[in-house]
């Protein structure tokens, strides 16, 4: 079972992964669209061979990535999140080194415009829609923008100082809106998955006994309906055996009741113990009553499975302070083939009565009746 923390972590980088998807093609999209548009194969060579380079590296990364966590193939957690971040990272700090180098070589001139619009907007639609990652929020703006702000501010003219000044006041805006939806997207999974874990607590609470922690009468009511009517459209056997503690009344009056709590939690563990597969179901019935439920198995199976428990039971030996106290139990069964002509509630009364047959024939025994 994760940690709380790692669960709001997965949560997280799988949203991020599924928001950052998107980018991974609009960047090389629009690259491909600003190469074509300005022929930069042609007119600019070098910048182009570099940036086409640069930029699919970083798409075959964030292609890998997203691979590898849909197919759960990657190594831990941080490390995959650590991976994503940095390739984004890694793509603002291109772009951004890339917009600089536009505004500081006079050769590329002619691609000034178009990038101070792409620019801006890349940064803002990025750090919006990533805002999940705190890092990502606030350097992925800076990584876009800081290059270029820089260059203008080195430039040093009135024209490059206003524009420096308006994109440094486009980054402030950015940081600060992008703060809020960090902060909701935060509130909002850890809210969700407090309420998640409150209705898995609610869940187990109310179909669990808790005096033997076993299933209650409720959960065992629903799962015997749902297994009588699966059972009866494979055409498989049920079995139900129905637990009673013998003497039990003798326990209580000669130890007290809080002994015979002790001897109830021990012995529905036991019970337990013996059960194997996950459709068995063990529920505490009543009192010192207990139900077990077999699908897909055989009388002589659950005769066997009964007995078993009939002499785990025996063997426990309770410590009553110095005393080593014995209990037994007696244990009706019985099978059926789920079908029009018997029902549910027949089952249990067969099972009863099988019980009861086992409690006036001496007790601490099994006893099977079928079904007519
Ligand atoms: P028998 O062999 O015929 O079953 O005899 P018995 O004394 O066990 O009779 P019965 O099955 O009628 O037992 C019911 C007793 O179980 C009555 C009550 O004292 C005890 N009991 C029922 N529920 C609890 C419980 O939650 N805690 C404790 N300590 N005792 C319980
Ligand atoms: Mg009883
Ligand atoms: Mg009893």
């Amino acid at each position: 079972m994760h940690s709380y923390h790692e669960q709001l972590q997965t949560h997280a980088l799988n949203d991020l992964t599924t928001r950052a998807k998107s980018g991974i093609l609009t960047y090389a999209c629009v690259w491909l669209i600003l190469a074509f548009s300005y022929e930069l194969d042609t007119n600019h060579p070098n910048f182009f061979y570099l940036n086409t380079g640069i930029i699919a590296g970083i798409f075959l990364s964030r292609i890998s990535h997203f691979i590898m966590l849909k197919n759960s193939i990657g190594p831990k957690i941080v490390f995959m999140n650590q991976w994503l971040v940095l390739t984004i990272l890694a793509a603002a700090a291109h772009w951004g080194g890339m917009t600089a180098w536009i505004i500081f070589d006079d050769n590329l001139s002619d691609l000034r415009t178009i990038i101070l619009i792409i620019t801006p907007a890349f940064a803002l639609g990025g750090a919006c829609t990533l805002s999940i990652s705190s890092e990502i929020r606030t350097l992925y703006p800076s990584l876009m923008f800081l290059p270029f702000i820089g260059i203008l501010v080195y430039q040093g003219d009135t024209e490059s100082l206003i524009l420096a000044l308006l994109t440094s006041i486009c980054l402030v805006y950015i940081y600060s809106s992008t703060k809020a939806t960090h902060n909701d997207y935060w509130a909002a999974i850890t809210n969700h998955m407090v309420a998640e874990e409150r209705a898995e607590v609610m869940e187990k609470l109310s179909t669990t006994d808790p005096l033997t922690q076993l299933k209650n009468r409720m959960f065992f009511d629903s799962e015997f309906t749902k297994e009588w009517k699966r059972c009866s459209r494979l055409k498989c056997p049920l079995s139900l055996i129905m637990i009673d503690l013998d003497f039990f009344k003798k326990i209580n009056d000669n130890y007290g009741h809080v002994f015979g709590d002790e001897c109830l939690r021990r012995v529905a563990s036991t019970i337990n113990s013996k059960v194997a597969r996950p459709t068995d179901c063990v529920a505490r019935y009543g009192g010192e009553e207990f139900v077990v439920l077999l699908p897909n198995t055989s009388p002589q199976a659950t005769k066997m499975l009964a007995q078993r428990m009939i002499d785990a039971v025996a063997e426990l030996e309770l410590h009553n302070g110095e005393e080593i106290v014995h209990i037994t139990c007696s244990i009706g069964g019985t099978t059926a083939i789920p079908n029009f002509e018997n029902n549910q509630e027949s089952l249990i009364k067969i099972a009863d009565s099988a019980l009861y047959y086992a409690k006036n024939s001496g007790r601490n025994r099994y006893h099977s009746e079928d079904i007519t």
